[in-house]
């Protein structure tokens, strides 16, 4: 079965104070489509004058926001997920056609994912339960959750709706106003989400505004007007917004890059075990969304004595990867979002190339046919090498993974952590000792253990060393959006008798 590509008007505005406005400067951007290269719309190309208007909506809409009752804030929360939800397919060709994913895995993963993350957190705010603490008979102590204010948002492109699904609801279920800018690689699904849910919220409670990071990005990062900045994106782009919130004090929070390790203990390999099956696809998740997750296992460690035959396993089923148009629902690897990606890839087979790596399949960008063959699709790809090379240090955000060998325990662990990031992990064995060690060991916020890629809403999810800081999802993620206020109530009728 394949699907349409979506038709889409000419162009879009930025939502601000509960109506759609056009940019300020009357500028636009073209939006393309990975899928065969096509113009999608035109965008607003926000500058800081739009972020400002955004801003101040935010700010008078506060107070009030801010005061609704949890009971409140979470009908409305739930009442976004339905929408969501009633109109599941549209959004999911919508994401297929910005980001160029394929239809399988927005229509039965991201869209279902971001609708639960609505439905979580307004489940969340209500089960909260309150803490009241007597200091002695006559002294209370109670602490209340305030929200910040307002709240600034920037997200990146590679999973679009689910990424602003991880950032809106626990911030407006804490009772935060926000202004979100969306990526301007992938702007149309956070678009027709306001376009479905314009009269959900009080006006200026939930603001959009598109644009460029420097232009539009960083004057929503350094406004003094807000009260916190939630970031998703690169570890270089962060430590830009750190700079520009820290001229206010304001709090961030981080979700940055990875370069995941994949461990693979000689305890998979039995062929009479329906577990190797399992492990091999495991290997073979680093193609899931073209490669394009924070999270991607982008480096294959396989323990030596196994190595030749689970990897003469993985590059027969990554072989067998279907790469078809996106919006059939049997493809299973669609286009690079952008065509800077696809040209970034493709310069990182050179590098590795002339590094030495070996490529054990693909190593070329893929040759589609019809409006196809204008689109930015990448051959499932694999290269054989060592963990100093670039291609094992820097993220690719690609369907690429790297694979080397290790010797035992000590070695696996060593190569893991040898590098910059720290944001996700696998690791695949039969043996109990490992399962628990192994990943105590590995310097990750998330570590998956006989599985991977799965992302669900009452786990929490962040990065150790440069992957960031700050946890999302998981209902400790409410409290990245509100300061605690200690109240101590004395019911005592004496004086304290100091003066
Ligand atoms: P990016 O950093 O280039 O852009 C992310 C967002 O920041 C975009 O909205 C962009 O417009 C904005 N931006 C760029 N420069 C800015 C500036 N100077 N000031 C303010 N805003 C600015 O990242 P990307 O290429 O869109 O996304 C891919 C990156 O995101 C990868 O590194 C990936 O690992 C990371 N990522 C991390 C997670 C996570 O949860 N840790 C999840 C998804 C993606």
């Amino acid at each position: 079965m394949s699907y349409s590509k979506p038709v889409f008007k000419d162009k879009y505005s930025n939502f601000i104070n509960g109506k759609f406005v056009p940019p300020v400067g009357g500028d636009y951007f073209e939006n393309t489509s990975p899928v065969d290269g096509s113009v999608i719309a035109k965008y607003p190309r926000s500058q800081k004058e739009d972020v400002e208007n955004a801003v101040e909506a935010a700010n008078a809409a506060k107070d009030a926001w801010g005061n609704t009752s949890a009971a409140e804030r979470a009908r409305l929360l739930n009442k976004v997920a339905d929408i969501i939800e009633a109109n599941l397919e549209e959004f999911a060709v919508v994401e297929t056609c910005d980001n160029g994913k394929p239809i399988r895995e927005t229509l039965n993963a991201d869209i279902p994912l971001a609708v639960d993350h609505w439905r979580y957190f307004a489940a969340c705010i209500r089960a909260e339960e309150g803490s009241a603490t007597e200091l002695d008979q006559h002294t209370l102590s109670m602490n209340i959750k305030e929200p910040l204010g307002v709240v600034g948002q920037i997200i990146p492109w590679n999973f679009p709706l689910l990424m602003l699904s991880w950032k809106l609801p626990p911030a407006l279920a804490t009772g935060n106003c926000v202004v979100l800018k969306p990526a301007e690689q992938t702007p149309s699904s956070a678009t027709l989400l306001m376009e479905k849910i314009a009269d959900v919220f009080p006006p200026g409670v939930l603001n959009v505004v598109h644009g460029f990071g420097p232009e539009a990005g960083k004057p929503l990062a350094s406004s003094s007007k807000i009260d916190k900045v939630a970031f998703t994106g690169e570890t270089t782009t962060g430590q830009l917004i750190m700079q520009y919130a820290s001229k206010n004090l304001n709090p961030v929070t981080m979700e940055l890059g990875g370069k995941s390790p994949n461990v693979f203990f000689n305890s998979v390999m039995d062929e009479d075990d329906a577990f190797l099956d399992k492990a091999i696809e495991g290997a073979v998740l680093f193609a899931f969304n073209q490669g394009e997750v924070c999270t991607c296992p982008s480096r294959i460690l396989v323990q030596e004595d196994i190595y030749d035959a689970f990897m003469e396993r993985v590059v027969a089923r990554t072989k067998a990867i279907v790469q078809t148009s996106p919006y059939d629902i049997n493809s299973m690897v669609g286009a690079q979002a952008s065509n800077d990606q696809y040209e970034k890839i493709q310069a990182y087979f050179k590098i590795g190339k002339e590094e030495g790596a070996k490529v054990l399949t693909g190593g070329e960008a893929a040759k589609l046919e019809g409006d196809l063959a204008n689109g930015y699709y990448i051959q499932p790809t694999i290269l054989e090498g060592h963990n100093k090379m670039r291609v094992f240090q820097e993220e690719i955000f690609g369907p690429v993974v790297c694979v080397t060998k290790f010797k035992d325990e000590a070695e696996a662990i060593e190569i893991a952590n040898d590098t910059m990031y720290g944001l996700g992990a696998g690791v695949w064995t039969r043996d109990a000792h490992q399962l628990y060690q192994i990943p105590r060991a590995i310097k990750a916020g998330r570590v998956w253990v006989n599985c991977y890629h799965a992302y669900p809403a009452h786990a929490p999810f962040g990065g150790y060393k440069k992957s960031g800081f700050g946890r999302e999802n998981h209902l400790m993620m409410m409290n990245h959006y509100r300061q605690t206020k200690n109240m101590l109530i004395s019911y005592d009728k004496n004086k304290l008798g100091f003066f």
